[in-house]
């Protein structure tokens, strides 16, 4: 059973945190905590991760069930059963955000997602490149072009499947997002998992699967297998979906000769959703 809170307490940390965060201040350190205040310490996904040792198979929720975080971001979008509504509140609360330091770093606008809001696969990449930052939509580079030729190959479209990353806005020179930027950036993230209620997502990349799955480990470990997962705060009635790892496109335009493990990867995922390759000439 998770610890509960008080509800009136709940609400004061609630607001305690809020005025934090309206100073800028958004990480939160669990100190060295005595038996009677250690359900209400609040935790960073960073410690959940450290305290975390490497898994080789299914994984878990990031956050526990009663994780603090849960009322700290409330979630506009709860009880809005049109996706298409409840991911625009998504997007408007993420607003002109300012939480990372990724805002002042060169971007020239969020990279929210694109793609159909009840898709049953999603792909969750790194961050936006060069291209997704001038365009405004995630995978459209030349990484993005292989991405689309991976999604027909599995008999799909483009538009089938929702697109998304773990952090929204370009990190300088396509540098790989550091920690507190993708904890930061990652709820929304979240937040459109569970509007979407995908059954199936493949984390693209080592720094997306290393960030969906809270466990580091080398490629070679993370693909070939499915995880269970399920951010915390989704609608119960919602059984969750399935992860599986591949190679970030990216990754697969400087060394092709890992496309074809690539393939077997999407060829899992393919008989999970029961698809079928498009013939030939169709
Ligand atoms: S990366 Fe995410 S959290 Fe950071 S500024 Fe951009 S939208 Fe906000």
């Amino acid at each position: 059973m998770p610890p509960t809170l008080d509800p009136e307490l709940r609400r004061a940390l609630a607001e305690r945190v809020r005025y934090y965060q309206e100073l800028g201040i958004y990480d939160f350190y669990r100190r060295g905590a005595t038996s009677s205040d250690a359900a209400l310490a609040p935790t960073s996904q960073t410690e959940v991760r450290e305290e975390m040792p490497a898994r080789k198979s299914a994984a878990v929720p990031a956050l526990s069930k009663g994780n603090i975080f849960e009322v700290l971001t409330p979630r506009l979008e709860h009880g809005v059963t049109d996706p298409v509504a409840a991911l625009k509140l998504v997007r408007e609360d993420l607003g002109d955000c300012t939480r990372c330091k990724l805002h002042q770093q060169g971007r020239k606008q969020i990279v929210f997602g694109v793609g159909n809001p009840q898709a049953d696969l999603m792909f969750v990449g790194e961050g936006p490149g060069a291209d997704e930052d001038a365009q405004g939509e995630p995978f459209v580079g030349r990484a993005g072009q292989l991405l689309n030729n991976m999604i027909k190959a599995m008999g799909l479209r483009r538009e089938d499947v929702y697109i998304a990353n773990i952090v929204k806005c370009r990190p300088p020179g396509n540098r790989t997002p550091e920690r507190d930027e993708c904890e930061t950036c990652s709820p929304f993230l979240m937040r459109q998992i569970s509007v979407i209620k995908p059954k199936a997502i493949v984390a693209l990349g080592a720094v997306a699967a290393k960030n969906l799955l809270a466990i580091n480990a080398p490629m070679s470990e993370l693909r070939g297998r499915w995880y269970d997962f399920k951010p915390s705060g989704s609608d119960p009635s919602w059984a969750g979906a399935r992860l599986a790892v591949t190679y970030h496109p990216a990754f697969l335009l400087r060394d092709p000769r890992q496309k074809g493990e690539a393939w077997k990867d999407l060829q899992m995922v393919m008989k999970e959703l029961g698809l079928k390759p498009p013939r030939a000439n169709t």
